[in-house]
């Protein structure tokens, strides 16, 4: 089916309404439009077209937002990267979606050789663009990484359709709201920020885009610009409730979807408390974002809520039969808003996609009213503040160092991210316990990625099929807590 871009459509229903805003800078619906055509028109002045990858390296910028609308009007796929990666850990991604151009935001580009200027790809194009203002929505539109256990990296192929399924299920949630005004400050190169900024475009509302989360910032939004949605992970919220003390919350604010990794409901309680009403949400990236939110009217903070209307959540047992309501097992979803598949990969296509639906990896447990609680992962994924984190990855960069014969990283709660990585090692013999282990995990990985702690063992506990036990390391970890 085709769609027609959600901006021009804006244009011609409301131009006059505000679309997004950034720095104080605003853009109406049709002043947006003409910078997508003009957008529109440089991408088809270097010869992009249906299919083309485009990778992007930034944080949140006006920009992202006027590329990825004209990327769908010549039909290209867009590729943000983590911001937050080393040039080392981009190279790799870069060499999986083989990129017909390659852009980075001016500040970014030495992390990116050969990429060109974001701010200046459309600076002498006109708005004269020959493209339709519709295209397919069951083509691959958007690339979103999520590196796998084995460190290679899976790149989750979304559509616009999911997009756009996604929208309409997040709205049928969260009612209809005339005009929403939703915070960004989750990145663009996430699917959560992906998700805000169709949402607004599908719904007519405006996007009011942070190039950072800044707890201050977000305050005076809600505050002073009408802010009505956002969406935080546990980290951000809290933070937004330590700075706005006990000032109240102005009507405008309708409701925040708090999720991206556990949730604790003390926070949520904390935060309805302090007349924020926060709603726990579960997604993911290969579902396009929300899978199941609590519902306004009935949200206790004390589950991840129902799935969204249209989407379908079931827990199977590990012989893949379906359990019934309080038992635990894997989590599976099946939906509109499912990913195409991992791109140029179709064996792991094929072990996360079967009949319909995705396996999570995620373990967990519904109750008689249809509402998830999620208990643990079956992958070694940890969570900090919101970014995924692959115990393999950091272990690899460890093995490098002259004086770790192994290691082994696992994560651990923290009240403040959540979960931080705690690394143990093993020495070679003769060495002590190196002093610059962060900065040599600094060298290879992003800062978010450095474990918190590093701790001596004399050999790591294994299993009889010689698999770490990482439930121990876990368990040790916690026991001696700083
Ligand atoms: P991502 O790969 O960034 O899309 O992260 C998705 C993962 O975050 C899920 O597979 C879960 O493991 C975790 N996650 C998301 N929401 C929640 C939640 N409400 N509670 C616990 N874990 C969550
Ligand atoms: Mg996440």
């Amino acid at each position: 089916m085709r769609v027609t871009c959600p901006i021009h459509e804006g244009a011609r229903r409301h131009p006059d309404a505000e679309a997004l805003r950034f720095e104080g800078r605003a853009w109406t619906y049709g002043a947006l439009d003409a910078e997508v055509a003009r957008w529109t028109a440089a991408l088809e002045s270097r010869g992009l077209g249906q299919g083309d990858r485009v990778a992007l390296l930034s944080t949140s910028h006006p920009a992202v937002a006027f590329l990825f609308w004209a990327l769908g009007r010549v039909g290209a796929v867009f590729a943000p990267l983590n911001a937050r990666l080393t040039g080392a850990e981009l190279r790799p991604l870069l060499d999986a979606i083989t990129p017909r151009l390659t852009l980075a935001l001016e500040p970014l580009r030495d992390r990116l050789p050969g990429a060109q200027s974001l701010e200046s790809l459309a600076e002498h194009a006109s708005g004269a663009s020959k493209s339709l203002q519709a295209w397919e929505e069951d083509l691959p539109r958007v690339i979103l990484f999520t590196s796998g256990t084995t460190g290679r990296p899976k790149g989750a192929v979304l559509t616009e359709a999911a997009f756009r399924a996604s929208c309409r299920a997040s709205s049928a949630n969260l009612g209809a709201h005339p005009a929403p005004r939703w915070l960004g400050t989750l990145p663009l190169f996430h699917v959560g920020g992906l998700a805000m900024l169709t949402r607004t475009a599908y719904e007519g509302g405006c996007l009011l885009l942070h190039e950072r989360f800044d707890a201050e910032a977000v305050n005076r939004a809600i505050d002073t610009e009408g802010a009505s949605h956002a969406s935080f992970v546990a980290t951000t919220l809290e933070r937004v409730l330590d700075a706005r003390a006990d000032r109240s919350l102005p009507d405008t604010f309708r409701c925040a979807l708090i999720g991206g990794g556990p949730v604790p409901t003390a926070l949520l309680t904390r935060a309805r408390a302090a007349g924020l009403r926060a709603l726990q949400t579960y997604g993911l990236t290969e579902a396009c974002s929300q899978v199941t939110t609590e519902r306004p009217d009935e949200a206790d903070g004390r589950t991840a809520g129902p799935p969204l209307p249209g989407l379908e959540v079931r827990i199977v047992g590990t012989d893949g039969v379906p359990l019934d309501v309080g038992q635990e097992g894997d989590v599976e979803v099946r939906g509109p808003t499912l990913m195409a598949g991992y791109w140029n990969q179709p064996a792991a296509t094929h072990e996360a996609l079967h009949d319909g639906w995705l396996r999570t990896r995620d373990v967990g447990v519904l109750d008689a009213r249809g509402r998830l609680t999620l208990l643990s992962r079956r992958t070694d994924l940890i969570v900090r503040g919101g970014e995924n984190l692959y115990p393999a990855e950091i272990e690899a960069v460890l093995a490098n160092h002259p004086a770790i014969a192994e290691s082994a990283v696992v994560g651990v709660p923290e009240p403040h991210w959540g979960e931080v990585p705690v690394a143990f090692v093993v020495l070679r013999p003769g060495h002590a316990l190196p002093g610059d282990l962060d900065v040599w995990c600094r060298q290879s990985l992003a800062r978010f990625k450095v474990p918190s702690r590093f701790v001596v063992l004399e050999t790591l506990p294994r299993n009889a099929m010689s698999k770490v036990e990482r439930t121990v390391l876990r368990r040790q970890a916690m026991s001696q807590r700083m």
